[in-house]
């Protein structure tokens, strides 16, 4: 904190610090991830037609899938959502969706997962006619994204930064869809937090609940970010950030398409992989789907806090007078207004500490930040809560009316 904020501004941050803890805990809906686990998988039917085979960028039932992906976003409330075509290849296309952020001049967050799948380790396995259930590679990532993109848009979204759902198209051919996304966005220019790939979540090893982040070194920061919010958070999950060197270079995901862009880009994946990765026994007896739930609860929170989301949406929304009185902020108040000499200087003093909480606050404020350089011009950073508050002090988001 900066010696310039004013007393009461250091009070404020001194009784949030009581609150802090988990920024935003959004939690997934167990029985939502497995129905679309069993839908992606071919274990229920995907359309009026009945199950898919194949989600192979050559099967035919690939297109079906595609359009299942596409139309469960666009029933998620705020979606914008889009198929993108690519040039390679035939039929390929992208799916992506977008809950547009308040502040457009901030750069955007994109959580990602290929639906594509494959059975390449099997021997004789013909890609165009032979199933490929492809439950944790990567079915795991993609029901994660469908129920992150839930998670967020149920908050009524209210997020300074724009958020993108993206699935990709043909990963298993060679990064194709994410190449060309991640190629497209930089030709127009488009600035991006970071993209976060899920790519596979779903097979728990020994019940260890551990999940990897890889990061190329530049963009460490990003991968702390993440485990410092899973370390706030109430999950399971066992986040280890993880220097993709030691792998070796880790170019095997979707984020490697963004890296080779020069965008920040983490890899999350479960570790180790499943002996039947790229066989036609990666299929739903080998997720758990408790872990890719809890991996979408940690996600779609970290995404939540970092894209500036409301933790109380309806107050928020509501303004005005709350009983959450800051007493730091009131013992202030009183001890500046008895400087004064000031009957109505108190009384004005007393009804701003009980008001301040739901005061409307700006939408630069409710930017997520680690540090001063994260908050625009003109705002500073206080990390106890992780959020930009003017330099002036004048709009100073207490804890509990944003996160
Ligand atoms: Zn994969």
């Amino acid at each position: 904190m900066r010696a310039r904020f004013p007393a009461l501004v250091l009070l404020a941050g001194w009784s949030a610090q009581a609150q802090e803890g988990a920024p935003v805990e959004l939690h997934a809906d167990r029985a939502r991830v497995r129905s679309d686990l069993e839908v992606l998988t071919g274990h229920a039917p995907i359309d009026a037609d009945g199950r898919i085979v194949s989600r192979s960028s050559m099967h035919p039932d690939h297109a079906r899938a595609r359009a299942w992906i596409a139309a469960s976003l666009r029933s998620t409330r705020g979606m914008k959502v889009s198929e993108e075509t690519l040039e390679y290849g035939e039929n390929l296309a992208n799916v992506v969706a977008d809950l547009p952020g308040s502040d457009p001049s901030l750069p955007m967050l994109i959580v990602g997962a290929h639906y594509d799948s494959c059975a390449y380790d099997t021997p004789g396995w013909q890609p165009r006619r032979d199933p490929a259930p492809g439950a944790d590679d990567d079915a795991s990532g993609t029901a994660a994204v469908l129920e992150i993109a839930r998670m967020l848009a149920g908050r009524g979204g209210g997020y300074a930064r724009g958020v993108r759902l993206a699935l990709f198209d043909a990963e298993e051919e060679g990064l194709v869809g994410s190449r060309e996304h991640a190629r497209r966005l930089r030709a127009a220019g488009v600035q991006i937090s970071v993209a976060l790939v899920l790519d596979p979540v779903g097979y728990n090893a020994g019940g260890g609940n551990l999940l990897f982040a890889t990061y190329d070194a530049a963009f460490e920061p990003r991968a702390r970010a993440l485990e410092t919010d899973a370390a706030a958070l109430d999950t399971p999950i066992r986040l280890e950030a993880v220097d993709e060197a030691a792998f070796g270079g880790d170019g095997r995901a979707d984020h490697a398409s963004f890296a080779a862009e020069g965008y920040a880009a983490l890899h999350l994946a479960a570790f180790p992989q499943p002996p039947q990765y790229h066989t036609q026994q990666d299929d739903l007896g080998i997720v758990d789907v408790d872990y890719v739930a809890a991996v979408a609860s940690l996600v779609a929170s970290h995404v939540a806090a970092r894209a500036g989301a409301h933790a109380s949406a309806p107050s928020q929304a509501r303004g005005g007078c709350t009983s959450a009185a800051d007493p730091w902020a009131v013992i202030a108040l009183l001890l500046v207004a008895r400087r004064g000499r000031s009957r109505r200087r108190l009384v004005c003093a007393v009804l701003l500490a009980a008001c301040r909480p739901s005061l409307p606050v700006p939408e630069q404020a409710r930017v997520a930040c680690g540090g001063d350089a994260e908050c625009p011009a003109g705002f500073l950073c206080v990390a106890s809560r992780r959020l930009c508050v003017e330099a002036s002090g004048a709009c100073v988001v207490r804890s509990g009316a944003t996160a």
